[in-house]
């Protein structure tokens, strides 16, 4: 499977994790303030936990995994 963490083109779009939704648009988990996704910027979102490219999100979703151990 190839790692989505390698970019060596810079062609992959950054995927945030869902987080939920707001009047705005679709909020990210990585936002400390629920604050839609800017889908113009080249950011997308995702509900698979695998499919997150996101620095921030993968970080908080490692630690929310921990939290649940
Ligand atoms: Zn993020």
């Amino acid at each position: 499977m190839m790692n989505r963490r390698n970019d060596p083109y810079r062609d992959i779009k950054v995927y945030h994790r869902f987080a939920g939704f707001s009047a705005r648009g679709v909020l990210a988990l990585c936002y400390k303030r629920p604050r839609a996704i800017n889908l113009r910027r080249g950011y997308s979102w995702t509900l698979r936990d695998e499919a997150v490219t996101c620095k921030k999100c993968l970080r908080l979703l490692a630690a929310r995994e921990m939290e649940a151990a």
